[in-house]
């Protein structure tokens, strides 16, 4: 038995000028990657740059192809020690998480199990959080998306993004978070991510003049490179302190987890579900819990297999990515979404007509 990978990448332009602290955007790549035996065929994904799929097609297919695609331990280690050269931050990461995701998917579809089936599960459905709330959008956009979360959908956790250019507009910053509470009232937990933006004794000016809206979760207050900066920011605020999505190994996480109060792991860029399922036992041997991020659906089966998670970012982009290209996504009931549990594999599959045209590589 043998193992075929491929993967396409398709480009969809956002719903509206995009920006957070740090970055603008107005089109969002998905990479998605095709296990298949030559009966089953299994599925991931990444939000990465096109380049992703060409990783896959020149590295990792030839690592696994002669291996038994039951034994997936065999063809992450294969494939990681392919990517040495390449670096496996970044680019090569983002395909190994992506191929990892789509073996642990079709060999639950050989199977005829529910890939949370195959993984076990700690809770029938995750907890999310509403994730958007742009720095581009105008006052009237944020209040609708924010109420859609926590009115509409009952979602009693919402995020929005500060430190607009840089750190440069704390005025506004504050201006929306109070702009943001007001819309949710006491219906939901305030998230705020500020995308590495800020310094440090900004990031505690700011949490202290915003003492009065109760936020609860500051993510990247800092740059995540500057674990020190996470950590003083951490011991000087009553949120949270959270960070985690650019871990692209092991190691990351066991350096940053002495520093944070909850760690962020995203499925689609650590190392697939094998590597989360290692990088989440690495926050609990820290006392932490942690928090998937983005690419909702590709985290259902592994966050609902993790006793330590907190939570799953509900990312705006990515749920209207995954809605426009797979039959079988799911939506937030009562702030949880539900793990597929009936068909084989994760319950997905790929709208093929409707995404060719998107497709950039
Ligand atoms: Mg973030």
């Amino acid at each position: 038995m043998a193992i075929e990978l491929t993967a396409r990448a398709y480009r969809i332009p956002t719903d509206g000028p995009e920006a957070d602290g740090t970055l603008a955007w107005s089109s969002t790549t998905i990479v998605i990657v095709h296990a298949s035996d030559g009966r089953a065929a299994g599925l991931g994904w990444t939000y990465g740059p096109a380049a992703t799929a060409a990783v896959v097609a020149e590295l990792l297919a030839p690592a696994v192809g002669a291996l038994d695609p039951d034994d997936v331990p065999g063809a992450w280690t294969a494939m990681a020690r392919q990517v040495r050269n390449a670096g496996r931050p970044g680019i090569a990461g983002m395909a190994l998480s992506a191929a990892d995701c789509a073996l642990w998917d079709l060999k639950a579809r050989r199977h005829g199990l529910p890939l949370a089936g195959l993984l076990g599960t700690a809770r029938p459905a995750v907890p999310v959080y509403g994730s958007g709330g742009f720095t581009t959008y105008d006052e009237e956009r944020l209040h609708h998306q924010l109420a859609h979360w926590a009115q509409e959908q009952g979602i009693p956790r919402v995020k929005i993004k500060i430190a607009q250019s840089w750190g440069r507009a704390p005025g506004r910053d504050l201006r929306r978070m109070a702009d943001a509470r007001r819309t949710i009232g006491d219906r939901a937990e305030l998230f705020v991510d500020a995308n590495g933006g800020y310094t440090r004794k900004q990031a505690v000016r700011v949490m202290r003049r915003a003492a009065d809206l109760d936020v609860r979760w500051f993510e990247e207050p800092v740059s995540s490179d500057d674990l020190q900066g996470l950590g003083v920011v951490r011991d000087a605020v009553d949120a949270d302190v959270a960070a985690g999505e650019y871990g692209y190994d092991l190691a990351y996480f066991g350096r940053m987890a002495p520093f944070v109060d909850c760690q962020q792991i995203d499925v689609t860029r650590c190392g697939g579900i094998s590597e989360f399922l290692r990088a989440a036992a690495v926050a609990a041997a820290h006392g932490l819990d942690v928090s998937g991020h983005c690419a909702p659906h590709q985290h259902l089966a592994v966050t609902a297999a993790v006793p330590n998670l907190r939570h799953l970012e509900w990312f705006h982009d990515h749920v209207r990515v995954e809605g426009m290209l797979f039959d079988g996504t799911r939506s937030p009931e009562g702030g949880e979404v539900r793990v597929p549990s009936g068909e084989p594999g994760n319950g997905l599959t790929l709208k093929e007509a409707d995404a060719e045209r998107w497709r950039v590589a």
